[in-house]
């Protein structure tokens, strides 16, 4: 037995809900009021600041985009803060434009929007869905009351490239996982209500590829087969359309050689047509006139061209539209047709927000002040946090802390308030979160014994989003006071990692390992006492080598937001027993890159010892040095033997249970996220060694063992095989369930 679908699309579509028909007719009655200009005002976006909500220098672009908005050439703007500012240009523009049509405003609200969460990667390890939607409905509340009624979120990029700085913003590098995870956040953002003034219009972004970008260098172009699109990177985006993501964003990247942001394929075909989407496309920033410079068409006329026939609704930035399509449209290049189908889009996301109804119910400044920061806002960041937390080893079980010892503190990140806060932290203020010192000394109270040394710095420069960030940092010359605070104490907690914007876009590294001379100062440390922590904060997989061989404990606290420092002393005093998993693997050496779980057979997948002529570097083992799904607990859990309720499915609607028994064989109650894969054995296509099929975060107290299973239905094994069509193949398939990909213990079913 085999399934297809018609459409060469999924098993089971869910209902993408159409727009209500009252909406529709709303936005046409608009419609037919609207110049061409005005039109294509709609689909113009601008980014703006404080001084554009007001009159400029004569011949300044600010003026001139102020007089833009005031025109109606203007249909969203991004990067507008506050409830003051958003409701005075609202007014303004409501007012003043012939037909009063209100602004989206509209912004990267990523992580938080003045309360930080961690960095969305991080948030991934705890493969906790709801918690998840939960944090992006605290960042969503924030920024609506402050204004806002977009965000560019979630990133739905999956990716496998550690050097890629943006992998911070994704769910790592599993299509399954992500996808879920886009659903989750999603559902926070939007709430059931998009006209609510407590939630926003999230964003799936980047449509397509953007994560693949060659060699992990950002911007880069994107050189991936078709059926590693279908089946890697369109998932989570797929399941974001489904749960009514209202916008999509474009990528910067090309897709098969066309970009992305002028690709009908993607937009049309699948997004459309496929997958029945009606909500707005956005550019990304100036990505229509990029086009030029991907080559694909001679100047920004053309690329407007492309990208309004290919189906990108809104040109963030580039200035394309408002500068040319009126001429396309009425030479007749483009049709009217496309422009009414495009604005109409944008009009319907309006009335949806609820900004026809009422222009000003987000802005509102007491509500503002209430709102941000608040203990309650905090208070999810702190569990999301603790959450995150991923113990990559604890070997001489230093931790839990036993709270009497004396500590050391040491490294550049201790006392850091900036660094959690992660880049791309909007309305967040620098140096404003919990750091890693303050966290532990109010866990440990009045009487704890910390020292602290910084042993060396680690950023240089101006720190913000805009500037290049390389540490070149050579001076050693704190590692004597640092050896000094170590050989007194008995833990040392070494506080290392990444500054804030060490990750993040345009932060691409080739070299992944600890920056500066963290490393020297870890190894000098290390001499004179081994009892040590390693408390990484970083925005990506980073290389661990000597580290792993020597250090006997290493947490892996990512950027955490606010709240890192209480989160981490949540962790190590065990107030909080660590449950993350990686969400990606962490290579060796970055040689290694790229490296994930799910890669594909080869021809000589052998690694048999002595073996010179198989898949292989000859100098580093073909394993990562973290696998995904990987993570430690201060429970110990075992698992008992793989069962299934039968040895095949027989037809379409037919089911197999697998289960298995998980023990806590520890005192400490725990949680353990169980995972379960599967190996298609025998495919059209060459398959995944390995495919995550589900997961299920259990509570299992000390001592208690429990029964974990899933269903697995011929839906589950369903994927877009060689001739391109969605659907199943039978033939023999592996089962397995551990605590992590590198699970090995495997039962066999059949797909009849
Ligand atoms: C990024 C997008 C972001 C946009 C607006 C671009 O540079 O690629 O992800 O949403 O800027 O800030």
């Amino acid at each position: 037995m085999a399934f297809s679908c018609q459409n060469n699309d999924d098993s089971e579509p869910k209902e993408i809900s159409k727009s209500d028909d009252k909406i529709l007719q709303k936005a046409d009655s608009i419609l037919g009021l609207m110049t061409l200009d005005e039109k294509i005002g709609q689909l113009n976006q601008y980014s703006v600041g404080a001084e554009m909500t007001g009159p400029g220098d004569k011949g300044s672009t600010s003026q001139k985009r102020y007089e833009m908005l005031l025109n109606g050439e203007v249909g969203s703007v991004l990067n507008l803060l506050g409830a003051e500012n958003t409701y005075k240009l609202q007014k303004q523009v409501v007012e003043q434009s012939r037909l009063g049509i209100p602004l989206i405003f509209a912004y990267d609200v990523v992580h938080g929007y003045k309360t930080m969460f961690p960095l969305p990667l991080a948030e991934s390890c705890s493969w906790n869905l709801d918690l998840m939607q939960q944090s992006a409905a605290v960042a969503a509340k924030e920024a609506a009351s402050a204004g806002l009624q977009w965000t560019f979120a979630p990133m739905v990029d999956v990716s496998v490239d550690a050097r890629w700085g943006r992998v911070m913003e994704g769910a790592g590098e599993d299509p399954y996982l992500g996808s879920l995870i886009a659903q989750a956040r999603v559902k926070g953002f939007q709430g059931n209500d998009l006209s609510s003034n407590n939630t926003i219009a999230a964003c799936a972004k980047h449509f397509a590829g953007y994560g693949f970008v060659e060699s992990g260098k950002d911007y880069n172009n994107v050189n991936i087969n078709k059926h590693e699109l279908l089946n890697r990177i369109l998932p989570p985006f797929k399941d974001a359309a489904q749960v009514d993501v209202a916008t999509f964003m474009n990528a910067f990247n090309d897709m098969l050689g066309i970009p992305s942001t002028g690709n009908s394929y993607l937009l049309r075909e699948k997004l459309r047509q496929d997958w029945g989407y009606e909500g707005v496309v956005v550019s990304d920033w100036n990505s229509i006139g990029e086009m030029v410079n991907h080559g694909t068409v001679e100047d920004l006329k053309g690329a407007a061209k492309e990208a309004i026939i290919a189906g990108s609704d809104i040109d963030m930035e580039a200035d394309a539209y408002s500068k040319y399509l009126k001429e396309l449209v009425e030479n007749k290049t483009v049709d009217i047709s496309l422009i009414n189908e495009a604005v109409s889009r944008v009009l319907v996301l309006k009335y949806k927000l609820g900004l026809f109804e009422d222009p000003y119910k987000y802005a509102d400044s007491a509500r503002e002040n209430k709102e941000l920061l608040s203990q309650e806002n905090l208070a999810v960041s702190r569990e999301m946090a603790s959450e995150s937390i991923v113990l990559l080893k604890n070997e001489t079980n230093l931790l839990p802390l036993n709270k009497k010892k004396r500590v050391a503190v040491i490294g550049p990140l201790a006392k850091d308030k900036d660094a959690p806060l992660g880049n791309w932290r909007a309305a967040a203020q620098s140096n404003t979160a919990v750091s890693f010192y303050e966290g532990l000394k109010s866990a440990l109270g009045q009487e704890a014994m910390i020292s602290y040394a910084k042993g060396c710095d680690l950023s240089i420069g101006p720190n913000n989003f805009f500037d290049e960030l390389e540490i070149n940092e050579t001076d050693k010359s704190g590692f004597s006071e640092a050896m000094a605070k170590a050989s007194n104490a008995e833990v040392v907690f070494m506080v290392l990692g990444e500054p804030a914007y060490m990750s993040g876009e345009g932060r691409s590294r080739s070299n992944i390992g600890l920056p500066g001379v963290q490393l020297d100062l870890l190894k000098e440390v290390y001499k004179v006492n081994k009892n040590i922590v390693l408390v990484l904060m970083n925005g990506r997989p980073l290389t661990l080598e000597w580290e792993h061989e020597n250090i006997p404990t290493i947490l892996e606290t990512w950027h955490l937001g606010s709240e890192a420092g209480n989160a981490i002393a949540d962790v190590i005093t065990g107030q909080v027993n660590p449950s993350g998993k990686l969400t990606m693997s962490f290579p060796r050496n970055v040689g290694q890159v790229p490296i994930y779980y799910n890669h594909k057979t080869s021809g000589r997948p052998s690694t048999a010892p002595g073996q010179v002529f198989y898949t292989h570097h000859t100098d580093v083992d073909n394993s990562p040095l973290f696998p995904f799904g990987f993570g430690l607990s201060y429970s110990e859990f075992e698992y008992g033997e793989l069962k299934l309720s039968k040895k095949a499915l027989e037809a379409e609607n037919d089911s197999i249970v697998v289960s298995i028994a998980v023990s806590n064989k520890s005192k400490v109650d725990g949680n353990e996220i169980v995972q379960l894969y599967i190996q298609d054995e025998v495919g059209s296509i060459t398959r995944p060694v390995k495919e995550l099929k589900g997961f299920e975060k259990v509570a299992i107290a000390a001592g208690e063992t429990k029964q974990v299973s899933f269903t697995i239905k011929p839906e589950n094994l369903a994927y877009y095989r060689r001739d391109f069509t969605y659907g199943t193949e039978p033939g023999s398939f592996k089962v397995l369930i551990g605590a992590s990909s590198a699970v090995s213990n495997y039962k066999t079913f059949t797909l009849k």
